[in-house]
């Protein structure tokens, strides 16, 4: 069992330190907001610290899960940092969604000092995370992988590295860009569908098993007729993921047409006050009145 250090209590981030918890590693958390440190120790035990340096002091492996690249940057390389506390050796794993230029930022400075660096995003949202069966896309050195993948398996369903520094978080843009254009079809769909009089619940059970099915289709369908989006992967995190997106092809040349519409539609939500509703409200914009 291994000494573990888990920065960031959010949504994602509070399950999957209790799932290694749970696991039987020693771990000790830190969170900006003192109070779920302390709220998470209760549940699970363990012991919180007072800043990213002192949690992953002694860890052989610590792991973050914050927000933005402002926020990684912060609590692995800011004046309390996680990496320039940690002994040679030990593992730096990222869960957050930032930018493949952060990720390789931090594996260079990482490297330099004898430490692993690998960034591991993760999908599945809030209840992947709760059950412990996220999908988590890597990328790092093989023999950091291979030496974290107990750790990663803990809240891992699904652990594929995909190669270097910065390609676990280029795969979850893939990700992302998939979802956006996907979530906008099942919405016009599902709107069309309400504007025609059709019984949606009979429909969505129809279309479910067909070639329209989609996770978003089965575990979004009903509660998008529903108008309940108080739940889920916020509007405000998919426009932080499509920005990371765009700027990444802007580098690339990849074209990303219907991604770059869909994130205009994500940026009105936000305006309308719906920032913090889950990415299935794109049907918002289509009901009239
Ligand atoms: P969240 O609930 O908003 O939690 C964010 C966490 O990061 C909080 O613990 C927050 O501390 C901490 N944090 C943010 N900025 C920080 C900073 N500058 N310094 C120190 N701590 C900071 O977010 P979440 O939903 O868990 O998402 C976390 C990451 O996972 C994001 O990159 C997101 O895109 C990604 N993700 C989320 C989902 C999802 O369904 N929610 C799914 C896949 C991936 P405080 O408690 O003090 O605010």
């Amino acid at each position: 069992m291994a000494n573990i250090a888990f920065l960031g209590l959010g949504v994602m981030g509070y399950p999957m330190a209790g799932h290694i918890a749970a696991a039987g590693h020693q771990v000790t958390v830190y969170n900006r907001t003192a109070a779920k440190a302390e709220a998470w120790m209760a549940q699970h035990g363990g012991a919180h610290a007072p800043t990213p340096a002192a949690a992953a002091a002694g860890a052989d492996v610590v792991l973050s899960c914050v927000g933005d690249d402002p926020d990684v940057l912060e609590v692995a390389l800011g004046s309390d940092g996680a990496i320039p506390a940690m002994r040679e050796g030990a593992i730096y794993i990222d869960n957050s969604t930032v930018s493949a230029e952060v990720a390789r930022k931090l594996a260079s400075v990482g490297g330099e000092r004898g430490i692993g660096v690998l960034d591991a995003p993760v999908s599945g949202g809030q209840a992947g995370a709760e059950n412990g069966k996220l999908t988590v896309m890597v990328g790092g050195a093989q023999t950091d992988f291979d030496s974290a993948l107990p750790v990663m398996e803990c809240y891992g369903a699904r652990v594929v590295r995909m190669g270097e520094a910065g390609s676990g978080q280029l795969a979850k843009m893939v990700n992302q860009i998939c979802i956006a254009g996907l979530v906008q079809g099942l919405s016009e769909g599902l709107n069309f569908a309400a504007e025609s009089g059709l019984d949606t619940d009979a429909l969505l059970e129809a279309i479910s098993g067909g070639a329209a099915q989609s996770w978003q289709m089965v575990n979004r369908g009903h509660t998008m007729v529903r108008d309940e989006f108080d739940f889920g992967f916020a509007v405000d995190w998919m426009r932080k993921d499509l920005r990371i997106c765009r700027e990444e092809a802007a580098r690339n040349g990849a074209p990303l047409p219907v991604t770059e519409i869909v994130a205009g539609f994500y940026d009105e939500l936000s305006e309308m006050g719906h920032g913090r509703g889950d990415t299935s409200s794109l049907i918002r914009r289509l009901r009239k009145g």
